[in-house]
């Protein structure tokens, strides 16, 4: 079934065919192109001498092929755990089907957010076609699904759903008014003027719920007048989100609900009422991202006391449990080794974990050891850039510690992205490096060592999946 095609290279794991025709992904002068022997309804594309169509990677094309393909449509989670590669630049998913190899999880291939496309100037149409396209030429058909990150609008949500994403996450954290501190006699006031107070005291108040696995919760009035006040809009604003999308999609989609960017760390009691208040509104959870204590940063490892991670997470696990069985999601999961044993013996099946920044961070090693110049013009403008990209991003980078990129030797250069401090810089920048010119030498250096890439992202998060108890 093989293809030849004069000037391009074929990506021979990528060749099948449909309705008569070949088809295959394809790499020449102009870059990628979906090769097709002959043409097919919905593709459009530049004709070619044998009588074959060259369609560029258009969200279009991704369309027509997964209508061909029916297995490259995002799907439902089935059950077990989950992992989401999230990829900034739109080239690693190969890499990623790669380090799945072997593994019993069930990855997410597209997945962005709002705040991360605009800094990429990259769209949800691009990234879902980004990852179809990389499942293809790696002649993947496991399935995968596709997460609308961090949804803080139902407008942004509904457009993720007309495109087929399948995996929302709504992030309620704008609807979170600022009570922790406010005075017992305050709460307790304001509480008492809330239109579901009698009901939810009757219901909650000095009431003793158990929870097998973690015991018996308990909420004092002053803690559930607290807990209404605090998570009363989070509540309304998750169950109209889930409603739209409900009406446009029916049941074939999952519905995560996260408040992982809040100021304090998520209580067992506030979980538990969260998500009991979500189902009695008829929203079917499928996970839950919750605040944990300790740091989370991007891409290095966890800051904390792991004996209280542990705790938490038990917790929280038992709870999901009791509550019908569905996931705990680690955000801002690249590169926390020593959490991941911890969800493998705490966790059981229900977990997932979202990765991104740590593709990009892997995609810098390729450009360190192979061009390093463009290198150290990508750290220096991080560097410069660093004071305002950090901004949205919780991080504790001292800048005191960075090293001169001039002064450091080529062999030096990789070095870099093994140390916490410049590794924080690198990646904050990722969404000004690739939006600028600096972006376009970067994709066209991991066009050229494609292979290199792929190797290294399929060791890195084969790692991350191996420590989580999934692969190997
Ligand atoms: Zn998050």
């Amino acid at each position: 079934m093989g293809i030849e095609l004069r000037g391009f290279e074929v990506y021979e794991r990528s060749v099948r065919e449909a309705r008569g025709a070949k088809v295959a992904l394809v790499k020449g002068p102009v870059g990628k192109r979906l090769y097709l022997s002959s043409p097919l309804e919905g593709f459009s594309g530049e004709e070619i001498g044998d009588g074959g169509l060259l369609c560029p990677l258009t969200p279009e094309n991704a369309a027509a092929l997964m209508g061909l393909f029916p297995e490259l449509r995002p799907q439902r989670l089935p059950g077990g755990p989950s992992f989401g590669f999230g990829d900034r630049i739109g080239l690693a998913t190969p890499g990623h089907v790669r380090a799945l190899r072997g593994s019993r999880v069930f990855p997410v291939l597209a997945q962005q957010s709002v705040r991360e496309n605009s800094r990429t100037g990259r769209t949800f149409a691009g990234v879902l076609s980004d990852a179809v396209f990389g499942a293809f030429q790696e002649g993947y058909t496991g399935g995968f699904a596709a997460d609308a990150d961090h949804l803080k609008s139902i407008d942004d949500a509904l457009e993720a759903a007309e495109l087929g994403y399948t995996f929302f996450t709504c992030d309620p954290s704008d609807h979170i008014p600022k009570v922790d501190r406010l005075p017992e006699r305050e709460i307790k006031r304001r509480f008492s003027t809330h239109p579901r107070a009698g009901e939810l005291r009757e219901e909650y108040a000095d009431k003793n719920f158990y929870i097998p696995g973690l015991g018996r919760i308990w909420f004092s009035e002053t803690e559930l007048a607290r807990i209404v006040l605090k998570y009363s809009g989070v509540i309304d604003f998750a169950a109209r989100m889930y409603h739209a999308i409900k009406e446009k999609l029916g049941d074939g989609f999952d519905f995560e609900v996260s408040i992982d960017e809040t100021e304090s760390p998520t209580s067992p009691l506030e979980h538990f009422f969260i998500v009991r208040e979500l189902q009695k509104r008829d929203v079917e959870v499928s996970s839950l991202a919750p605040r944990f204590s300790g740091s989370l940063e991007k891409a290095v490892d966890y800051k904390g006391d792991l004996e209280v991670f542990r705790r938490d997470l038990r917790a929280h696990v038992a709870i999901a449990r009791a509550l019908g069985g569905y996931r705990i999601s680690l955000h801002s999961g690249s590169d926390k080794f020593s959490l991941y044993p911890l969800f493998k013996q705490e966790a059981g099946d229900l977990f997932h974990v979202k990765t991104a920044g740590t593709s990009y961070l892997v995609a810098l090693e390729v450009v360190a050891e192979a061009e390093p110049e463009l290198f150290r013009e990508i750290y220096r403008f991080s560097l410069e850039r660093f004071a305002e990209d950090r901004a949205t991003y919780h991080l504790s980078t001292d800048l005191s510690r960075l090293p001169d990129p001039s002064a450091l030797g080529d062999t030096g250069l990789a070095s870099l992205l093994s140390e916490p401090d410049p590794r924080q810089v690198l990646h904050v920048a990722y969404g000004s490096v690739l939006r600028s010119e600096l972006g376009e030498d970067l994709r066209k250096v991991l066009l050229e060592h494609e292979e290199d890439y792929h190797a290294r992202l399929e060791r890195h998060l084969g790692r991350h999946l191996e420590l989580l108890g999934v692969k190997g």
